[in-house]
């Protein structure tokens, strides 16, 4: 069983989401990561020990671990609240162990208390997939119609948070995915079909989710004058040459500064559901 560092607390793991990315992690796709490791990081556990000098934290209290682990807290995007940026950061599951294990450490100050109303493992979803749906979903804007390239986890979690807001989803899946489809409906997609169709209608704005580069002009074509692709996935395969036109008769790509890091600490960066103390 590991111990707890002075500033960690020791988890007793009760649930641990699967994300896109521990796949990203077993396949050698992200250079960052380091072998051996204990993949997991949409964690939700309770404290089963304290390190020195954690003081925000009680024995028995339920507790969230997400993707970012620690950060450095010096450098530029540190100290200007993008500490997801931090080009020293750890994350969970990749750099340093994560949940997909009985027990596991974390930096307390990387830690959030999810809220009660949810169950373990409805809350760990949250840590990554809904924190990436809901940034991602920021990004593109105050926007009628919306699209979504690629529908998993976090996908499906925005899709709701749009729908639910009034916003018009159009669901983009791999071509001949009937089921996923169908599951993007049911999640309220207007409409679904393959990432090789058109939507109904030009889209405001489009949210990239699949790890797959061609999407990108994909996108780009589909999306009105004057409107956002974004990026958000935490690795994506190279983006082939497109012509300027669709990007002058489009609008806008935003790498979202999640296809750096899938999550970030700052709570504005949050729902307001899962902001802790940390503020
Ligand atoms: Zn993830
Ligand atoms: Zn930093």
């Amino acid at each position: 069983m590991p111990s707890p560092a002075a500033g960690q607390i020791l988890v007793k793991v009760h649930a641990c989401g699967v994300c896109r990315t521990d796949l990203h992690v077993i396949d050698g796709e992200l250079k960052q990561t380091r072998y051996p490791v204990v993949p997991g990081h949409e964690i939700v556990g309770e404290v089963a020990a304290l390190g020195d000098g954690v003081g925000d934290f009680r024995l028995g209290e339920r507790v969230g671990i997400p993707w970012l682990g620690w950060t450095c807290g010096k450098c530029r995007y540190c100290l200007s609240g993008r500490e997801n940026l931090c080009d020293f950061a750890r994350f969970t599951g990749c750099t340093i162990d994560g949940g997909y294990a009985e027990f596991t450490v974390a930096d307390h100050r990387f830690a959030f208390r999810p809220p009660e109303k949810y169950g373990d493992a409805e809350a760990a979803p949250l840590l990554c997939a809904g924190l990436i749906g809901h940034r991602a979903h920021r990004m593109a804007g105050d926007v009628e119609t919306i699209g979504i390239y690629g529908f998993g986890a976090a996908a499906h979690i925005m899709a709701q948070v749009a729908r639910h807001q009034g916003q018009q989803v159009f669901a983009f899946t791999r071509p001949g995915d009937g089921e996923g489809q169908a599951f993007a409906r049911e999640m309220g997609a207007e409409w679904a079909g393959g990432s090789d169709e058109a939507p109904p209608e030009e889209l405001d704005a489009a949210v990239i989710f699949a790890p797959v580069g061609p999407l990108v002009p994909t996108a780009l074509a589909h999306v009105r004058k004057g409107g956002r692709v974004v990026a958000a996935g935490v690795h994506m395969s190279d983006i082939p040459g497109f012509p300027y036109d669709i990007l002058w008769a489009s609008g806008r790509f935003n790498r979202s500064p999640t296809s750096r890091v899938p999550t970030a600490t700052s709570s504005s960066a949050l729902p307001k559901a899962l902001r802790s103390k940390r503020g």
